[in-house]
């Protein structure tokens, strides 16, 4: 490494920000950050797998009609061309640098089946086990990147330049709590989306709203906060065992408690109709007082193309025929405005992967188009990085200390996940967001000072009530988004 790279600051060790570091590794000098350990993102619970339209049969086109369909038309044309178009060859890039996706005796991609899209598109790997496989493989590249493990980035540095606010650095504390200061001259922002808001959530651990918080609290500006998906089934148990779509996609079907098939006759794609679609029926199947099962007894070799959710069932004590199942939150399609090369309004900040808001997914992303995302934008991100002009030099500032604000007054986090997912959950009224942002008031995170830093907590308020309030806003529902007494 010679003085004269870039020093660039990775946060989020999930597949945006791993490719990116992996892009980066030998032009720039890397420095990894992520909360848990390598593997802990959300990146590596993905099981249906990778979008991309390189099929016999397939096109661009048409993989771009789908995800326009399931974003409402509420989605950044531009971004969403060029996640189809640059997917196709993301996809291809990748087994060309040796990634093995799962192929048929005859050799040739098996591609799966998830909601909402029209033909078979899905690459997967280790049947299941697609996202963690991806991952590894990608991680298996680094020859050149500082990785620190156990590190919560707690702030961003910021100071005034010419036009707006210039990125110099970031506040983490480290696997001994100690609070570190590392300068930089670019941030990438990789830190995932916001599961942890809610009371039923498929994400990992980690995921907590952290760069959406810390960006807001850097004056980067955030969009389409609204769009939260939930996935429409996840094991109805304690732990967060998702039950991919992929097992839709080959046969199984959504029953009640009375025995009743209630997708059969909801629109053209029934059981794999959009998720806002099938996770609203599930709602109103609990509401009138029923369960809901996914019933997978006409799923031939389950335990073989599914082997991570059949481990997780085994292990659950679950009948793996009639899996009891839940709505639950799993995906951020708002989050840090960026153009196509990830540039945030806060210069050299860059955002990438779910925490960043392309634009591209609209107002709700159709299945497995977020893993094609990060790899797609990571290398927009990546180019833009190794283009960019540095007018400013930092170098190490002084010690910092005290950061912590004084006392801030948070809620319990088991009532504030019961109060997210009633109030800005799968079904929203203005009453019930009103009265949301009311309670929400009563905690001072909105008071921290900015050069102070966050933790979970806080930041997760925060970020709850940019999601109520842009809910307000949104008087007619849209995508994910689905308003009571819509105008
Ligand atoms: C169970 C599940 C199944 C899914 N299946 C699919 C699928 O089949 N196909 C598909 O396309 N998408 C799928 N998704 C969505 C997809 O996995 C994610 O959208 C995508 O992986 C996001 O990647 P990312 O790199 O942006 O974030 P993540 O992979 O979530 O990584 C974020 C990283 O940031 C770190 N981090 C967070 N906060 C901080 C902080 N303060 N300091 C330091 N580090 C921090 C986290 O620890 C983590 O390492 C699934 C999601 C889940 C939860």
């Amino acid at each position: 490494m010679t003085a004269d790279k870039k020093r660039v600051i990775v946060i989020g060790s999930g597949l945006a920000g791993s490719r990116v570091a992996q892009f980066l590794q030998n032009d720039c000098e890397v420095t990894l950050l992520t909360k848990g350990k390598l593997l802990d993102a959300n990146s590596a619970l993905a099981q249906g797998g990778i979008a991309s339209a390189i099929g016999g049969g397939d096109s661009v086109d048409l993989h771009f009609q789908d995800s326009l369909l399931a974003g409402a038309h509420h989605n950044d044309k531009h971004n969403l061309r060029l996640l189809v178009t640059e997917g196709k060859r993301a996809a291809e890039e990748l087994i060309q640098e040796g990634m093995e996706f799962d192929r048929r005796a005859d050799g040739a991609l098996d591609f799966g089946l998830e909601g909402a899209h029209s033909i078979p598109r899905i690459l997967h790997a280790g049947g299941d086990f697609t996202g963690r496989k991806v991952l590894e493989f990608v991680q298996s590249k680094f020859k050149n990147v500082k990785v620190i493990e156990d590190a919560f980035v707690t702030q961003l540095l910021v100071r005034s330049a010419a036009n707006s606010s210039e990125i110099y650095g970031v506040r983490f504390l480290d696997a001994q709590n100690r609070e570190m200061v590392q300068i930089a001259d670019v941030v990438v922002l990789a830190t995932g989306g916001l599961g942890k808001m809610y009371k039923f959530n498929t994400n990992n651990f980690t995921i907590s709203a952290d760069g959406l918080a810390l960006a807001k609290r850097a004056g980067a500006q955030l969009r389409d906060m609204e769009f939260v998906q939930f996935h429409p089934t996840l094991l109805k148990n304690e732990g967060r065992t998702l039950i991919s779509e992929a097992l839709r996609g080959v046969g199984a079907k959504l029953v009640n408690s009375d025995d009743e098939y209630f997708m059969k006759n909801r629109g053209k794609y029934g059981d794999l109709s959009t998720r806002d679609v099938v996770s609203r029926e599930i709602i109103n199947q609990i509401n009138s007082g029923k369960d809901v099962f996914l019933d997978t007894s006409n799923c031939t070799n389950f335990a073989e193309k599914f082997p991570f959710i059949a481990e997780k069932l085994r292990e659950a004590g679950v009948n793996t025929e009639l899996i009891p199942i839940t709505p639950a939150a799993h995906f951020f399609m708002g989050g840090v405005y960026v153009d196509e090369f990830g540039r945030t309004s806060v210069q050299n900040l860059y955002a990438v992967g779910e925490v960043a808001s392309t634009g591209a997914h609209g107002a709700n992303r159709l299945a497995s188009n977020s893993l094609l995302e990060c790899l797609v934008f990571s290398k927009k991100v990546a180019e833009d990085v190794l283009n960019l002009q540095l007018t400013t030099q930092h170098t190490q500032i002084e010690a910092v200390q005290a950061t912590r604000p004084e006392i801030v007054y948070v809620p319990d986090l088991k009532e504030f996940q019961e109060r997210s997912w009633s109030s800005i959950g799968i079904m929203r009224s203005s009453a019930k967001l009103r009265d949301f942002l009311r309670w929400l008031s009563k905690f001072d995170t909105q008071k921290i000072a900015l050069d102070k830093c966050t933790n979970e907590q806080e930041n997760l308020v925060l970020i709850a009530r940019e999601i109520a309030a842009a809910s307000l806003k949104r008087t007619s529902s849209l995508g994910a988004h689905y308003i009571e007494e819509d105008t």
